[in-house]
């Protein structure tokens, strides 16, 4: 099952990945506000065993240190060591005027081509760079769905003038692992209304 929730100052979406069977729970991108999603969780009795971060902008990671200081077992978060830089900067919140304050903790490194187990679901990690470096996508071929972050957005594609962005490499990552998937499997952007593959490859005005 996936919910999603649209929060913070930034309307981040925010994704929560529930295998049925064992009620455990993944959380892609908290943001800001992330108590919301917290007391919904508690309510339905998740287990919220992971946190998956596509990339470490500041809106993306706002909600991390709420739930790692409000859960009472450990939460395993993961994102790729080439955001390591960008999470120890604080995600670029001072720059753009948020506050922001992080948990110290050791990520796990979500690698290109890895596979993240939730239950019953396989998680696949793509590394993406471009918008940020250490960009992943996560693909659940289960629920025909890539959970795509910055990569890209209905019609649209991330921005890559913040450091460490690069166009040429954005569009190289969306073909790579976005193009080749089948046209059903839906994308659930870190921003603005979800999408497909096939909707993408006819009429994103980026790709054509
Ligand atoms: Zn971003
Ligand atoms: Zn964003």
């Amino acid at each position: 099952m996936i919910k999603k929730f649209t929060l913070g100052p930034l309307q981040n979406n925010c994704y929560l990945l529930v295998d049925d069977n064992s009620k455990s729970a993944a959380l892609i991108d908290p943001p800001y506000g992330v108590e919301a999603i917290s007391q919904y969780i508690e309510l339905q009795k998740f287990d919220l065993q992971m946190i998956l971060i596509t990339h470490a902008h500041f809106d993306h990671i706002g909600g991390v240190n709420t739930l790692v200081q409000s859960s009472i077992k450990p939460i395993d978060v993961y994102f790729h060591p080439d955001d390591q830089r960008l999470w120890d900067a604080g995600g670029g919140a001072k720059e753009f005027g948020f506050y922001l304050e992080l948990p110290v903790l050791t990520p796990k490194p979500a690698l290109d081509q890895s596979i993240i187990y939730l239950g019953d679901y396989m998680i696949q990690v793509c590394h993406t760079p471009g918008h940020s470096p250490g960009h992943v996508v996560f693909y659940v071929p289960e629920e025909k769905s890539i959970f795509c972050g910055d990569l890209i957005f209905y019609h649209g594609v991330g921005r890559t003038d913040l450091p460490g962005g690069s166009a040429k490499t954005l569009i190289k990552s969306i073909e790579k692992y976005i193009l080749s998937a089948p046209d059903d499997v839906h994308l659930y952007p870190g921003h603005g209304a979800a999408t497909t593959v096939g909707e993408e490859k006819l009429n994103n005005p980026f790709l054509i």
